[in-house]
């Protein structure tokens, strides 16, 4: 079984947006408890690799191709040692379930939610190879529409997917960006 009932939200946004492929590097950004660890672990297969990150300790995997590290993504140095992880050659989708601690305050918790989905779109923008894929969750409200206006000149097209196994109630969707048109940004270090 997974670790946590999100696994079949990706697995669903796979299926529709033909995300995760056997032999991919994929980097997987608020990546605890492990259950979309345990997704793109299968999809990528034996050749493949994934690298999650969280500010929660993941537990061990125990698959070969996975490797994690507790981190938070608004920190430089966590993207810097990505960057390093990542390599020359690219990653070929960088996917984000991050989400803050939720206060119950609707207009705080989308302006968090997004603060979040920025920061793992310009860590992807750092490490993602050309033709790779982005998914970033994002609580719906009024900041939505500029970061998908951010997001639209690096890729083939940006579209809002909001899968099955997302509950009723909650105003969570992802975003997808599809076909990064360049190779990695060159950050200024
Ligand atoms: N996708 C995961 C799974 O399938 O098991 C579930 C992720 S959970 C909904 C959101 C995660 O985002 C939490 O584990 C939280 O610790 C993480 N998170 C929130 N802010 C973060 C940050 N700044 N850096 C890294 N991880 C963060």
């Amino acid at each position: 079984g997974y670790r946590a009932r999100s696994a079949y939200k990706l697995k669903q946004i796979d299926e529709s947006s033909d995300l995760l492929s056997e032999g991919d590097t994929v980097v997987d950004l608020g990546a605890a408890p492990g259950g979309w660890l345990q997704v793109a672990s299968e999809a990528v297969g034996e050749g493949g690799t994934v690298i999650g990150v969280d500010l929660q300790r993941i537990k061990s995997l125990e698959t070969e191709n996975t490797e994690t590290v507790r981190g938070d993504m608004t920190h430089d140095r966590t993207r810097e040692w990505l960057r390093d992880r990542v390599g020359e050659g690219g990653a070929d989708a960088v996917i984000s379930d991050m989400a803050p601690n939720m206060t119950g305050e609707y207009s705080l918790d989308h302006a968090r939610s997004v603060h979040l989905a920025r920061q793992a779109f310009e860590t992807a923008l750092e490490i993602l190879g050309p033709g790779g894929d982005v998914v970033v969750k994002v609580f719906d409200g009024p900041e939505l529409a500029d970061l998908r206006e951010e997001m639209e000149p690096y890729f083939q097209y940006v579209k809002s997917v909001r899968p099955e196994a997302s509950r009723e109630e909650s105003s969570e969707q992802f975003l997808v960006a599809k076909g990064r048109l360049t190779g990695p940004v060159k950050s200024g270090d």
